[in-house]
């Protein structure tokens, strides 16, 4: 059995950066991914290729994007060689000051000040590239700000996108030819279901990619499912960590030594795997664990046209972003052409106390527009037709993971819940389908459960002072145990408002630029 100086769970942001950044450092690495390689031609045309766009193992399906509903959130996140990097819309906003200043963590540093050149370092590494080509969903969104008096609160996203001729392939445009060649972006809109045309920058084609040249190695398809302290059960002798096969019927178990352990398996790999362990193996981990569950106070809202001659599918996944205030962000997001698997559990938004109140208004909706309603019903191309909303806001709502029968359950730790009727959320909707000549929609577990949904799930395992306020300490590290670290998005300590990928890249450079080189033998 090879003993590694690190093992990786995960190679999402967190994960994809660890290990570049560590073997920079002369460290050996392995990482141990659950999900698939996707390579170019692997991703599915359409969303409705739910094989190969949704991961479901107990179906057969072997995706990039999870699905997962608890009591009180839906939640959306990625699998694979690259983790959320492969579905993800590529947006990379930095969050306003606030982020920083929220939370158990704030205390702890003047974070917007030490975290500025490794979020310099993130969007470098990611390739971010201002979107250069606005589209019809963008058009209306900056229609919808000179509407509001804010144009200048409008802007084009940051994307990390290859902007090159259209499918033109190149020699690697960002790392000095270190880099794989690569394609120009087609504004296809088809970011979420994978890249088809090699111009996303997702991590297999930068931090992973450079990390695999230094000798990092990738292990797909298996699953960690334990993790044990070896000798006096500190840390200080290492780990064992178990994997099994995720893809296969019969489970082939395989155990792995290392130094150092990250977890960096996103908050619902490192809820699910760290809580069961916090019973077993890891007795000594925070209180904390699983609690301050971040759900960056989304509402994801459709606005849906019957008019059969636009095309809403044209554009990058999510092309411009609009600061509604000083907590609150708007942006347009698309999926490519005939990706309609959405229609499928679309019902009216509407504002209620209790299911009953809500049902009632829906029904009164379908009442005063029944053709409207019929026409939407059955849009040609739902994708071309329909955009979504993305209403993310900084304030802080919180929820708590905890082990259930079968499952992880949620449960509310302290503060407010989030809600899926957000009345600004809503107000803005409406705003930007009168401007699409549209209707408002929301998936039915929001009309009727009130439950939101988010692709932005953060936090449980926050930084704190101690082990009585927090997981991990300012520099990652695990409170309870040596050479363990948690980088990931469960890391995340308050809500940024926004897209969160850069700041978990940015947190995680940080987080690797406090280690020391290895100590030559
Ligand atoms: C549809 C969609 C669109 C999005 N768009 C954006 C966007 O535009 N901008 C943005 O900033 N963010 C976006 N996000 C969110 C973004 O993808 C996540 O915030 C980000 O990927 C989280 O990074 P992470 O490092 O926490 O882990 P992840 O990227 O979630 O990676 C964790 C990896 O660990 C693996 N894993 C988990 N448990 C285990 C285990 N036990 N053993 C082995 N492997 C394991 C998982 O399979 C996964 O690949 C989007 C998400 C979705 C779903
Ligand atoms: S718009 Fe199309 S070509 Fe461009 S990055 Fe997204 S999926 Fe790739």
């Amino acid at each position: 059995m090879n003993q590694y100086d690190y093992i990786i769970i995960g190679s999402g942001f967190g994960g994809s950066v660890s290990a570049l950044r560590l073997a920079e450092k002369g460290y050996s690495v392995l990482v141990i991914e659950k999900g698939k390689w996707y390579h170019q031609n692997d991703f599915p045309k359409t969303n409705w290729n739910l094989k190969k766009w949704i991961w479901l193992p107990s179906f057969g399906f072997y995706g990039i994007m999870k699905m997962t509903f608890y009591s009180h959130i839906g939640i959306l996140s990625g699998t694979g060689v690259g983790g959320g990097s492969l579905v993800y819309a590529n947006t990379l906003p930095k969050p306003k000051a606030s982020f920083y200043k929220s939370g158990n963590w704030a205390k702890l540093a003047n974070w917007e000040e030490e975290l500025a050149p490794h979020y310099e370092t993130a969007k470098q590494m990611l390739g971010a590239s201002l979107n250069p080509n606005l589209e019809t969903g963008d058009n209306i969104l900056k229609d919808l700000a000179k509407t509001r008096n804010q144009s200048e609160f409008f802007k084009p996203t940051e994307v990390s996108v290859f902007f090159g001729e259209p499918e033109e392939e190149v020699e690697d445009p960002f790392f000095n030819g270190k880099g794989p060649r690569r394609s120009g972006c087609t504004f296809c809109g088809a970011c979420m279901t994978g890249c088809r045309h090699n111009a996303k920058n997702s991590l297999d084609k930068n931090y992973l990619y450079l990390a695999q040249k230094l000798g990092v190695e990738i292990i797909s398809q298996q699953e960690v499912y334990n993790v044990v302290a070896n000798g006096i059960g500190d840390g200080s002798q290492g780990y064992t960590i178990s994997a099994k096969s995720s893809t296969k019927f019969i489970k082939k178990h395989q155990e792995y030594k290392a130094k150092n352990v990250i977890f960096a398996g996103g908050v619902l790999g490192n809820m699910n795997l760290l809580l069961k362990l916090k019973e077993k193996s890891l007795p000594k981990l925070s209180n904390q664990l699983g609690k301050y569950i971040l759900t960056n106070n989304e509402a994801l809202i459709f606005s849906v046209s019957d008019d059969a001659s636009k095309d809403l599918s044209k554009g990058i996944a999510i092309g411009s972003i609009m600061d509604v205030d000083e907590n609150t962000h708007l942006e347009v997001v698309r999926y490519g052409e005939n990706s309609g698997f959405w229609r499928l559990g679309m019902l009216p938004n509407v504002i209620g106390n209790n299911i009953f109140s809500r049902i009632g208004n829906m029904i009164l909706k379908y009442f005063k527009s029944p053709i409207k309603y019929l026409k939407l019903a059955f849009v040609k191309d739902f994708a071309k037709q329909s955009i979504v909303l993305l209403f993310m806001q900084q304030i802080d709502t919180t929820l708590q993971f905890k082990r259930g029968w079968f499952r992880l359950k949620t449960g509310i730790s302290h503060g407010k819940k989030p809600s899926a009727q957000i009345p600004l959320a809503y107000e803005l909707a409406d705003q930007y389908s009168k401007l699409n000549n549209a209707k408002p929609m929301v998936l039915l577990t929001e009309t009727l459960l009130n439950m939101p949904s988010t692709a932005h799930i953060l936090g449980g395992a926050v930084m704190g002072a101690s082990s009585d306020d927090g997981v991990i300490d300012k520099t990652s590290h695990v409170f309870g145990y040596k050479n363990m670290m948690i980088c990931d998005g469960s890391a995340i300590s308050s809500n940024p408002g926004v897209n969160p990928s850069l700041s978990i890249t940015a947190i995680t450079e940080h987080a690797m630029s406090l280690l020391p080189f290895k100590e030559k033998s």
